[in-house]
This record gives structure tokens, sequence and C-alpha cells, in this order.
């Protein structure tokens, strides 16, 4: 068997150009959705993932503007920063790139975000939310993950999803939303052992743990749908993902490459976020000015 490849990036921008059309009717009734990128530092991934927003939130006609601190700016005036942007009408999502420096908290960082605003999905209100099955940002990988099996037609109710890595970004977010999506699910990381008794139980396995060729063959089962949420640097500077894909490929179902699969999702579900605050918004003006 080989494995159908599940295009990220195709079904990312289907989704972009369904939210230009969107955006388009939004502004002609006299609306633009905002997004403030807050950057610190030069760390060049972040510099390089900041100009992919700004650059998707252009090409969908999201008002977006950068905000770039140096590397030594002080945690008070970031928090004053985002406190000013939780204010700003033009602004309906606000995304604070991470990792930040030492000498700012990330967690007071997240926290001091308008949960209105929190197009990551990543404040404890919003996390709370969505626990407890209401209506919320959903952190932008774990959706895009659930938004591309669907494009796939994949039906993930009754499935055994294992999903390997329990950060607070993918995977401990990933396991909630598989829950509400009434999968069973089991979440490992480094202390489960043996890993493959785990994966290889698994309808759906999802990799976020950011260690190449982590996953090879003999960790699936035949027919497992294998989502690689992992981006690793090899010696040659190729990106590569976490599962050993070529050889997997044979065995599974359905893959996610890498590059072209989580990345763009992650990216997509961003504006789609920052889409929902600003009608979120809107309809609130629209209910004061009645
Ligand atoms: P973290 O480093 O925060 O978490 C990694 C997780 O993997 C931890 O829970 C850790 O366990 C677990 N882990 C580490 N080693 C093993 C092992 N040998 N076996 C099983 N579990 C292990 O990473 P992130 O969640 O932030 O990111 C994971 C990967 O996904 C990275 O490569 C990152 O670049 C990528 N990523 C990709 C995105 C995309 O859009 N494509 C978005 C976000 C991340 P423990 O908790 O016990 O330490």
């Amino acid at each position: 068997m080989t494995a159908q490849l599940i295009n990220g990036k195709e079904i990312a921008r289907a989704k972009r150009l369904a939210m230009k059309a969107a955006v388009g009717k939004m502004k002609s009734e006299g609306a633009v959705p905002g997004l403030a990128v807050v950057l610190v530092g030069e760390n060049p991934a972040s510099q390089s993932y900041v100009k992919g927003k700004i650059r998707d939130c252009k090409e969908v006609g999201i008002y977006s503007e950068l905000i770039h601190f140096p590397e030594s700016v002080s945690e008070k005036a970031l928090l004053d920063k985002i406190r000013e942007l939780n204010e700003k009408a033009s602004v309906h999502g606000i995304l604070v790139q991470l990792p930040l420096p030492k000498q700012i908290s990330e967690q007071k960082v997240i926290q001091t975000i308008s949960p209105a605003k929190d197009v990551d999905g990543f404040h404890p209100i919003n996390l709370g939310r969505m626990m407890t099955g209401q209506s919320s940002f959903v952190p932008c990988t774990p959706a895009g993950i659930i938004e591309m099996l669907h494009a796939v037609n994949v039906q993930i109710a009754g499935k055994h999803v294992v999903i390997v890595g329990r950060s607070n970004i993918v995977g401990k977010p990933a396991a909630l939303l598989f829950l509400n999506n009434n999968a069973t699910v089991t979440l490992c990381h480094s202390k489960t052992t043996p890993l493959s008794q785990y994966t290889k139980q698994a309808d759906v396995l999802v990799v976020a743990v950011g260690h190449a060729g982590l996953i090879g063959a003999e960790d699936i089962k035949p027919g497992a749908i294998v989502i690689d949420v992992g981006m690793n640097r090899n010696a040659d500077g190729k990106l590569a993902g976490d599962v050993e894909f070529e050889e997997v490929r044979e065995k599974a179902s359905f893959i996610t490459p890498v590059p072209g699969g989580v990345g763009p999702m992650t990216r997509v579900m961003l504006l789609e976020n920052t889409l929902k605050a600003a009608n979120h918004f809107i309809r609130e003006r629209d209910l004061h000015a009645e």
C-alpha cells in the first residue's frame, strides 16, 4: 500500500481563496479585519515565520501591522504594547511570536493578550473553554490537523488517536480537540516506554516531538493515518519531519509531507482565527449600535 498524500499546501491555498472572498464581503460592509504581529529580537526562524504570516494576511486582504522590538526589550514595555493593542479598534487579533528572550515571561505575555483577540488560542481562558467543549480560539496547529483530516474525508469519531508530544501548543490541545471530536486519545511523551507499543495501536498517529526519524515503518500499524508535525533541519539544511517519510508512506493509508503538510495548515488557521475575531467584534459593535 502506498499512502495518499495529505497536501496541506493545497488545502491551505483553497482555504485562503475562500477567505479572500469572505474578507471582500466584510470590506464591502465597511469592516476590515486586522492582525497585529509582535516580534522580539532577530531569531531568523521567528523572522521568517512572521514574514510568512504578514504575506498571508496581504494575500487574503487582512490588514496587518508588525511591531518589532529589540532582543533587549523589557517585559513591561512589551506588556504595555499588548495592553495598547487590546484597546485598538483596528486590531482584532494579536499574535506574539514565540519563543521570547529570557527576561520575558511567556505566560505573562499570553495572559495579557485579551482572550477576545487571542488568535493563537494560548490564553488559559480559551484553553479552559476548549477543555469544557465551549466555543473558543483553538491553537492553530491542532486546528489545522483536524481541518486537513476533514478535507480528505477522514472520519475522526471512534478512531484511536495516538499523539506523541505533550506541549501546550501542539500535543495537549490536539488531544483535547480529538477528544471533542469523539476520538479515543492516547497522549505519549518522553517518558512513555516503549513508545512503539502505543504508536502501533494508532488509527491516527500525530507526531509532534522535534526529533527527525523518531517514527519508522515498524512503529505504525498497516493502514494508519500519519500526521507529521515535526520540523527539523537535517545536515544539509533541508527540512524534515519526525517520521521516516519514504518507508512509512509504504505502510500508511494517509500521510502528511514535511514541508507542505501541517505547516501551511497552521498558518492558514491563524487567518481563520483572525476572521473569527473580527466577525465577533463587528457583531458586538452592530449590536451596541442598535
Ligand atoms: P516541545 O519541545 O515543546 O515538545 C516536545 C514533546 O515531545 C514533549 O512533550 C516531549 O516530552 C516529547 N518528546 C521528546 N522526546 C521524545 C521521545 N523520544 N519520545 C516521545 N516523546 C518525546 O515541542 P513543540 O510541541 O513545540 O514542537 C514539536 C515539533 O513540532 C517541533 O519540531 C516543532 O518545530 C514542530 N512544530 C511544527 C509546527 C507546524 O506548524 N508544522 C507548529 C509547532 C511545532 P516531555 O514532555 O516528556 O519532555
